[in-house]
């Protein structure tokens, strides 16, 4: 008989995601049932665990002297039972498109609680912005800006405006999740800003309210955060001594890393520099207190401090806010063994003792953790079904899509890490595995490739019930777009 192993796991969180009876159970309720009542694969989400991260996020107020508004990015997970937890977490939201606009209006956002970001803005879009007086629309160029004003004035309203600047900070993020360099798509440089502003602002249809700029996503540290945030100060600065414009707010964007690596069992063949990217962790509060402490003092030696008062401070967290309390629940539905071939793996595997390759084909591809494939994402994973027994025993993982790409791990230089999945010895066909910390563009970005009905969701709430936030698609869900 097998022992348990009664050691709390690596990637155990409290009352959120824990081991009973050897089971991995969710705010309480089994992972296993979820899987049996709603099928696989399943994403489960967990109330409680979006509120304290929100709270957590909150709790920064108290480190600055101004008002904090914590948007968070719509992007990251726009499902509509979400979007309620988060507005009645007392969340602000940032929107990237008509679409998220409406959601955002529909479930109840006010307007003054939602800002607009985006590159390729349409006028219907800007439209419905301005008409429905959102807190900011932030505008990505000299060009759209024109877009803006001309949509404003036809619909006779004051466009509330706030600026996107790109202001060549890097951070040590993937190159792809990079968004303050100008070599990406995003923002204007500051000297556009200052053009812009001379040039509209005594116009009555643009209200300039704001800067933004927005640094990446996962940064794994804080010094980019201080330096954007003294950059939007010197931009506030320079705008007030060249135009006479007091803003009323600034936008240090999203970006605040997750945790993927709580538990680095996994992570043998992970370079130094994959590791601390990947389990990078920086406490918001820490951040601010610094970069505020820095920007109050600068405010200071240069007499400006009226600068700082009623000035309000956004963020637009996504991944810190959906990313860990989100698990999808996969089964895994065929297994074969492959002999060790490929050049790589025979060096590996002598090393590591393995003689052949055991292979398991989950539910669960690409198409519903795109990042995995775009960004060479990892998520941790584990068995639902054995959660508390050792995962010693290395498996090849795959998705069940028809592409040879939808594996768990490298193929051919794509950089994806790590080669074996470790889980308790012997999984069999039906076992149920979860996938840590997926909350974050993977619902979102989620598409029925193979002919594949995209998953249902669960959200597990405060009181323990589970309920469902999005339904299964079916067959015929595949088809009603469709015209023929
Ligand atoms: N704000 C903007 C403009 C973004 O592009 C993004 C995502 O990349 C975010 C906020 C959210 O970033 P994260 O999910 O890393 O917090």
């Amino acid at each position: 008989m097998t022992t348990v192993n009664q050691t709390k796991p690596a990637w155990a969180i409290g009352n959120f995601l824990r081991v009973r009876d050897s089971h991995l159970y969710i705010d309480g309720v089994s992972a296993i049932e979820l899987a049996g009542k709603f099928g696989t694969p399943l994403f489960v989400f967990s109330e409680p665990r979006i509120q304290h991260n929100i709270a957590r996020l909150k709790k920064a107020a108290a480190v600055i002297d101004c008002p904090l508004k914590i948007c968070y990015a719509a992007k990251a997970n726009s499902n509509m039972a979400i979007l309620r937890v988060v507005r009645d977490a007392g969340g602000d939201l940032e929107v990237n498109s008509g679409g998220e606009l409406y959601k955002a209006l529909k479930i109840g956002f006010r307007p003054e609680q939602i800002i607009f970001n985006g590159t390729s803005k349409t006028r219907e879009e800007l439209s419905a912005a301005i008409s429905a007086g959102i807190y900011a629309i932030q505008a990505d160029s000299l060009y759209e800006i024109k877009i803006i004003e001309e949509t404003a004035r036809r619909l006779k309203k004051s466009a509330n405006v706030s600026l996107r600047l790109v202001p060549e900070i890097e951070t040590e993020t993937l190159h792809g999740l990079q968004t303050a360099l100008l070599t990406s798509k995003f923002g204007m440089m500051p000297e556009e800003a200052f053009s812009v502003l001379e040039r509209w602002q005594d116009s009555e249809f643009v209200n300039f309210c704001g800067i933004h700029l927005h640094l990446g996503s996962q940064n794994p540290s804080a010094a980019p955060y201080i330096e954007a945030f003294k950059t939007l100060f010197e931009n506030l600065l320079r705008i007030f001594e060249t135009t006479g414009k007091k803003l009323s707010h600034i936008n240090l964007g999203g970006g605040f890393p997750v945790n993927y690596l709580r538990d680095t069992s996994n992570v043998a063949n992970f370079s130094p520099s994959q590791i601390d990217y990947f389990s990078a962790s920086i406490e918001p509060s820490d951040v601010l207190r610094q970069a505020w402490r820095i920007v109050k003092n600068a405010a200071q030696s240069m007499n400006a401090n009226h600068l700082l008062e009623n000035l309000t401070l956004l963020l637009e967290p996504g991944r810190s806010i959906i990313s860990d309390a989100g698990i999808i629940l996969t089964t895994v539905h065929n297994k074969k063994t492959r002999p060790v071939d490929t050049p790589q793996s025979k060096i590996q595997n002598s090393e590591s003792k393995i003689e052949k390759d055991v292979w398991l084909l989950t539910d669960a591809g690409y198409n519903i953790m795109l990042s995995m494939e775009t960004y060479k994402w990892y998520y941790h994973l584990i068995s639902a079904s054995r959660a508390g027994l050792p995962h010693e025993t290395p498996y090849k993982i795959a998705g069940p899509l028809c592409d040879g790409g939808d594996v768990y791990f490298d193929i051919e230089g794509a950089n994806r890490l790590p080669d074996y999945r470790l889980l308790p010895a012997n999984v069999k066909p039906d076992e149920i595995l979860a996938l840590l910390n997926v909350g974050a563009y993977s619902l979102a970005q989620m598409f029925p490739y193979n002919g594949r009905p995209l998953p249902a969701a669960v959200l597990i709430r405060d009181s323990g019930a589970a309920e469902i936030i999005r339904r299964r698609d079916s067959y015929e869900t595949l088809i009603e777009s469709d015209v023929w």
